[in-house]
């Protein structure tokens, strides 16, 4: 008898003890209580800025950038753009940023100028110290770790996504900020996301400490926020449409249900025998010696079906069904209160259903 799962009244009322955890606070599953997070209006244009970003570049004005030392921003705006001018000098921004999401879209000289690292060269600098680079690498040999999509000078793109010279390209960055204890000793390792032209090329990748030429300098306390840099590497890069978004402290993983070995002593077995019910099923398990048995029967339009069910241990808590005739493997897994066996929540086939124990 094929076992129905599908055809069981599924729900998502599942007594699942597993806390969650968000900063301090614990919430249980689907708790009701728990807040949503707050709106924010997307934007109707492909790359716009959503409703809550900052934008740092509207097409208008450097009113959001200065030169490294302090005055006015000296690159060139013109038709919604700015250039990058040779020789003045990198800029950065007067704002400061730590964990961020950055949008910024930049474009090549064309027809290209220069080989090598003097062919487009600039560079998202977060923090003033993490360079993501910013090249023409379309059909342009450098070094790996100097390509646009790396971190400099550490790790190169997953893949090349360039454009041609002259197009704009993307970059879509989720940064998070190193993170150091009270004495300074480094907890977490900065770490960045960088979705290229919409081809991821960083994948939460974890930075080795600052970029540097030839170099790889380690990890220094520093402070929560700091101004990110545009560089100037003497090529006039273009730039438009940059936008960022402050993002919130990381949330703490759930905690894991971790699973111990194979259950050593069978006649621990007797533990899960009994009654469960619910949602349109009765599951009813006996111990017998190293064996698990039991009956899954269900309620159909038909009438109530019975299924033989024969469980094996495959951890602490957790079993595989087998001889079941015509039945796709079954996972079944208990969960406890008290260290009782109180529920146990059978998947079968993207399904779950979940009995407790009467
Ligand atoms: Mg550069």
């Amino acid at each position: 008898m094929r076992v129905r799962m599908g055809s069981l009244r599924l729900c998502a009322g599942i007594v699942a003890s597993i806390a969650c955890l968000h900063g301090q606070e614990a919430w249980r599953v689907h708790d009701r209580d728990r807040p949503n997070p707050p709106v924010v209006t997307p934007s109707e244009s492909t790359g716009g800025a959503p409703s809550d970003a900052l934008v740092l570049f509207d097409g208008h004005n450097l009113d959001q950038f200065e030169s490294q030392q302090g005055s006015p921003a000296p690159w060139t705006v013109a038709d919604g753009t700015f250039t990058v001018k040779p020789g003045s000098g990198s800029i950065q921004t007067k704002r400061e940023f730590g964990d961020c999401q950055l949008h910024a879209e930049w474009a090549s000289p064309n027809p290209p100028q220069g080989e090598d690292q003097m062919r487009g060269n600039s560079g998202i600098i977060i923090m003033g110290l993490y360079e993501l680079q910013v090249l023409d690498s379309y059909n342009a040999r450098t070094y790996a770790d100097g390509q646009a999509g790396a971190i400099y000078g550490q790790y190169p793109p997953l893949v090349n996504a360039a454009k041609a010279p002259g197009a704009w390209q993307v970059y879509d960055v989720i940064f998070r900020r190193p993170k150091f204890d009270k004495t300074g000793r480094l907890i977490s390792r900065a770490r960045e996301t960088v979705i290229y032209n919409g081809v991821v090329v960083q994948d939460a990748t974890e930075l080795s400490g600052p970029t540097a030429y030839h170099n790889r300098p380690p990890y220094f306390p520093l402070p929560e926020k700091l101004p990110f840099v545009l560089q100037d590497h003497g090529t006039p890069v273009r730039y438009r449409n940059i936008w960022i978004r402050e993002l919130p402290p990381e949330v703490e993983p759930l905690p894991v249900t971790s699973f111990v070995p194979l259950r050593p002593d069978p006649a621990g077995y007797v533990a899960y025998a009994g009654t469960y019910e619910g949602e349109g099923a009765r599951l009813t398990l006996t111990s017998s010696g190293p064996d698990l048995k039991g009956e899954l029967a269900t309620q159909t339009p038909r009438g109530e079906t019975k299924s033989p069910m024969e469980l094996v241990a495959m951890s602490d808590d957790a079993f595989t069904a087998r001889s079941l005739p015509g039945a796709d493997l079954v996972r079944v897994v208990f969960a406890r209160e008290n260290n009782a066996i109180k529920t146990v929540t059978m998947f079968h086939g993207g399904h779950y259903v979940t009995l407790t124990r009467r």
